[in-house]
């Protein structure tokens, strides 16, 4: 057979299709002209900004994994992880709330809720005049799901949710006010976890303390939120009682993956923010570029960055939003890219000296940011643990 190298040799794996590519330079374009100029006071003050929240529901960016039918964009992975690399690059705090919305709310809710359901909330959530979360944290529970202790108890036509969920991005949108729609997981049982939709002004549901002065995502707001038996309607259970590990495991991929494009997004911005320093920058009469050891920095970033990339963009060439089934890799390429996204950022401010320190040069607040993704959604202890689990169930996923 001939050797024909059209078809693979032309693939782009960042943005395979047209619609890819339009995305891309919508989303780019609106980075720029929108996203960058904001980051630095939104972060510095500790603020949500909501009418940049509200614009990317103008831009179709919110429903970006909603299939059309649901009025969303109908999108792959490859989509949802183009747009959060480009976001971080100029603002992770923000993107954070991005995907807290998008992703932990929205793709989790449009996969694991009935069609009533999905009609009666998805066109506010995805055209962003309401803001969702998603909250399975307590404050005794967090990489131990399962010991989660907030209970959801049947009474009548209700369920009354007693407990308390900490660090939940967009558990409120300022410093008084709640987000409007929470994925909440609570214990039916025993061993049954469920998940129930609670709007804001549900009776006994109240703002805890608001977390301030977080290392870094600043723009991104994190809350605790109380349950006091609150009284959820019966009918916003999602799927049957004690389904939620099977919609966690739905969700937990394209979770995993676009953290991990954060780290992509940090990775990209402080490599090219060295690059373009070390060229202008002299010492001992000469650009700092042609220094060995600052060759090492930008050289090493470069590899490791393009490796990282490489590995989540053709993981979510992979992923099919209907099912679960690559953890490993969901877990790995989080594992990977965001030491990668740490590491560059802290090489970013090495080379820029005393200016990378400082809050002018954005590495700074970079370097803050990327430590989240060691944490949030998964730490990298639980990678290792899931990981090494996958693979000593299955060893031929190494050679695939
Ligand atoms: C900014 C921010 C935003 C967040 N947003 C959300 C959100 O929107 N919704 C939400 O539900 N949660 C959210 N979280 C919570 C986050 O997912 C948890 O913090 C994370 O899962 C870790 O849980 P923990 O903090 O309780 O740490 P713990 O589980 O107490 O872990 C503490 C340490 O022990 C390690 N450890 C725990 N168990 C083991 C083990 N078996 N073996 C080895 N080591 C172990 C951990 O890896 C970690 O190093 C957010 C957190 C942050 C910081």
């Amino acid at each position: 057979m001939a050797f024909s190298d059209d078809a693979w040799r032309s693939l782009d794996l960042f943005a395979p299709t047209p619609e890819h590519r339009l995305l891309a330079d919508t989303v780019w374009q609106f980075v720029r002209a929108e996203v960058e100029g904001q980051a630095a006071r939104f972060n510095r003050e500790e603020k949500f900004n909501l009418a940049l929240f509200r614009r990317c529901g103008e831009l179709g960016l919110l429903g970006l994994t909603v299939p059309e039918e649901d009025g969303g964009a109908g999108l792959d992975a490859t989509a949802a992880v183009l747009v959060h690399e480009a976001i971080s690059t100029a603002d992770p705090g923000f993107c954070l709330a991005y995907l807290a919305h998008s992703i932990l709310f929205v793709n989790n809710f449009c996969r694991n809720a009935s069609p009533a359901q999905r009609r009666r909330f998805l066109p506010d959530a995805v055209s962003g005049a309401k803001i969702g979360a998603m909250c399975m944290t307590e404050p005794e529970a967090g990489t131990d799901v399962l010991g989660m202790r907030t209970t959801a108890r049947r009474e009548g036509d209700h369920y009354i949710v007693t407990g308390r969920k900490t660090f939940i991005t967009n558990g409120a949108v300022d410093d008084q006010t709640l987000g409007d729609l929470f994925l909440v997981y609570a214990r039916t049982g025993e061993r049954s976890i469920s998940t129930l939709l609670v709007e804001k002004d549900t009776p006994g549901f109240t703002l805890g303390q608001l977390w301030k002065e977080k290392l870094g995502v600043r723009a991104s707001m994190t809350a605790e939120l109380v349950f006091d038996a609150c009284r959820v309607p019966a009918d916003q259970l999602l799927g049957e009682e004690g389904q939620s590990t099977l919609h966690m495991m739905r969700n937990l991929e394209l979770e995993r993956l676009t953290l991990a494009a954060m780290s992509l997004g940090i990775a990209r911005r402080c490599l090219e923010t060295m690059v373009s320093y070390a060229g202008e920058r002299k010492t001992f009469g000469v650009p700092i570029l042609e220094h060995g050891q600052i060759q090492r920095h930008i050289a090493e970033s470069y590899a490791e960055y393009r490796a990282a990339r490489c590995y989540v963009y053709d993981t979510a060439r992979r992923l099919d939003l209907d099912r679960h089934g690559n953890r490993v890799d969901a877990d790995g390429t989080k594992l990977f890219a965001a030491r990668v996204g740490k590491e560059i950022a802290d090489r970013a401010i090495q080379v820029l000296g005393g200016y990378g320190y400082m809050g002018e040069y954005v590495v700074e607040r970079l370097w803050r940011d990327a430590k989240l993704l060691e944490i949030g959604g998964g730490t990298m202890e639980a990678h290792h643990k899931n990981m090494t689990k996958d693979l000593a169930r299955d060893p031929s996923l190494i050679g695939r």
